[in-house]
């Protein structure tokens, strides 16, 4: 028994005009999830993690999360149409991370 729980953001935008979408898991598991998307955790067939939903408005590309360090980090939204993170340079995630970074500053 696995009592793995995950956080996966999910693109609003990929999912409004859509009947059922894949969520990817960790593992590489796949859970299909339907219309109208009400679960907000489903429970991967591959390694059983719990896989809790948060849904993003719109399409923001990336989320800001925090390393084990407390150092911002680039975490994935699923459905989104931004480029993955495993195929920006580290120049490119840099770049969103120091934008992210001054807009923390402006608040
Ligand atoms: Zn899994």
């Amino acid at each position: 028994m696995n009592n793995n729980i995950l956080y996966t953001f999910v693109a609003e935008d990929a999912i409004k005009d859509t009947e059922m979408f894949t969520l990817n898991c960790n593992c590489g598991g796949k859970v299909i999830i339907m219309s109208p998307f009400q679960e907000t955790e489903v429970t991967c067939p591959e390694c059983e993690s719990l896989i809790k939903i948060l849904i993003v408005s719109g399409d923001p590309g990336y989320i800001i999360g925090a390393d084990e360090n407390g150092e911002p980090k680039l975490l994935p939204v699923q459905g989104s149409k931004a480029k993955p993170i495993e195929l920006l340079s580290e120049s490119e995630k840099n770049k969103i991370l120091s934008n992210v970074k001054n807009q923390i500053k402006k608040d």
